[in-house]
């Protein structure tokens, strides 16, 4: 079987980094799979549909049907470069609620498993450990406080030129995780066997440190 690491955790808490940081070092492929569910709100959009339950086959058929490349920075969504508008706070905020419907999750999970290759995939989200890949040989659970968290997507959206306020960021990524972890399907939640890493006080070179070791017992 291929290797995976998951990485699972609620926003903004740092699992693409450390994701990133990990699969370098090992040689590990990565799979950001909140840009998938990204993705998808931004395509639902584009073809003028509501993000809400009661057009879930129509959403399901928009994220069976993704046409997607993940170049560097860039994702093409049909050939067009959709990473700013899957990044804003709006792309966000359909992420979430596209990601609480059933048939989309469905419609994504075979996509997710066929990331895994040889020598290894390094999976960041938020079912990793307990939906995508239950067989993982290392979970981790990777959480900040809210503070912490909230303060770094303000960084990292200011570096990026987006226009945020630190007080509405937080708010916003509290409801996220609110309905994250309370949604009927695949909510947010350690898997049984994951192991907690609460990062708030590390460096992410502390932290992939952490994570190598768990690896190598
Ligand atoms: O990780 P990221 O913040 O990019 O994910 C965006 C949203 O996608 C999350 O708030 C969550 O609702 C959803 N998601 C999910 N399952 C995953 C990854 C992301 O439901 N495995």
């Amino acid at each position: 079987a291929v290797p995976v690491i998951c990485i699972d955790g609620p926003s903004a808490s740092g699992k693409g980094t450390l994701a990133a940081h990990v699969a370098k070092q090992l040689g590990f492929h990565v799979l950001d799979s909140g840009a998938l569910y990204r993705v998808a709100g931004v395509a639902a959009r584009q073809r003028g549909l509501d993000i809400a339950p009661e057009h879930a086959p129509a959403l399901a058929d928009v994220a069976r049907s993704l046409q997607l490349v993940f170049d560097g920075e860039r994702v093409l969504l049909d050939g067009r470069d959709v990473a700013a508008a899957m990044r804003s706070d709006a792309g966000s905020r359909d992420a979430s609620l596209i990601s609480a419907i059933p048939a989309v999750r469905d419609a994504l999970l075979q996509w997710q498993r066929e990331r895994a290759a040889l020598p290894g995939l390094v999976a960041d989200g938020r079912d990793m450990g307990t939906v995508v890949f239950p067989d993982a040989p290392l979970k981790v659970f990777l959480t900040a406080s809210a503070e912490h968290r909230a303060e770094r997507r303000y960084k990292q959206l200011i570096s990026q030129g987006f226009d945020v306020k630190l007080a509405s960021l937080r708010e916003e990524l509290e409801a996220r995780d609110l309905r994250d972890t309370t949604r009927a399907v695949a909510p947010l939640k350690p898997a049984v066997d994951a192991k907690v890493l609460d990062n708030s006080d590390l460096s992410v070179a502390e932290a992939t440190e952490q994570v190598l070791q768990w690896w190598r017992q």
